[in-house]
């Protein structure tokens, strides 16, 4: 299998992962170390359990953590459907991340190159090798699929953001 095609492969994992939880922004993550899927996950924000800060890449770094037992996760490489935010993209260089694919681009929140470069920024000593855009059509399908039916539900079901229209593809 070429790089390409399994790169692809994973990415298609995350977005499955992603299909799965139907109330959430549909943003899903895999880990992958030595050819192997160690974690997946995707977005847990709402709910009984709320956390503004359940994204997938962070509960799947989580996950490959407590499964290899270290913090340190320099031989992984995540995959995500959607670029990572400011607060993902700087976890990725807290867990020194062996390198990140995601599909999607995200003009709003995006720090993997759309609206900055933390994981490459040189004012940090470490860096994070980092690629976008492989599946992002498929990706970009699934996150309009999600916000075009949020459009149309009740209103009570919608952040400010829905109701304003101004979510675009960002979580
Ligand atoms: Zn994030």
């Amino acid at each position: 299998m070429s790089d390409n095609r399994k790169h692809q492969a994973y990415l298609e994992e995350a977005l499955r992962e992603a299909a799965k939880a139907p109330d959430e922004v549909p943003v899903g993550a895999v880990i992958v170390q030595n050819g192997r899927i160690i974690a997946r996950a995707h977005n847990q924000r709402e709910g009984a359990d709320a956390d503004p800060f359940g994204h997938a890449e962070i509960i799947a770094m989580r996950q490959a953590a407590g499964k290899l037992g270290r913090r340190r996760l320099s031989d992984c490489t995540l995959y995500v459907t959607l670029e990572p935010c400011p607060m993902c993209a700087g976890a990725m260089l807290l867990a020194e991340l062996g390198g990140c694919f995601f599909s999607a681009f995200d003009p709003v929140m995006g720090c993997c190159g759309s609206v900055y470069d933390l994981s490459q920024d040189p004012a940090f000593p470490r860096h994070v090798p980092t690629a976008g855009g492989l599946l992002a059509a498929e990706a970009e399908a699934q996150l309009r699929a999600f916000f075009d039916a949020k459009r149309k539900a009740p209103a009570e079901n919608k952040t400010p953001e829905q109701e304003n229209g101004t979510d675009g593809f960002t979580r």
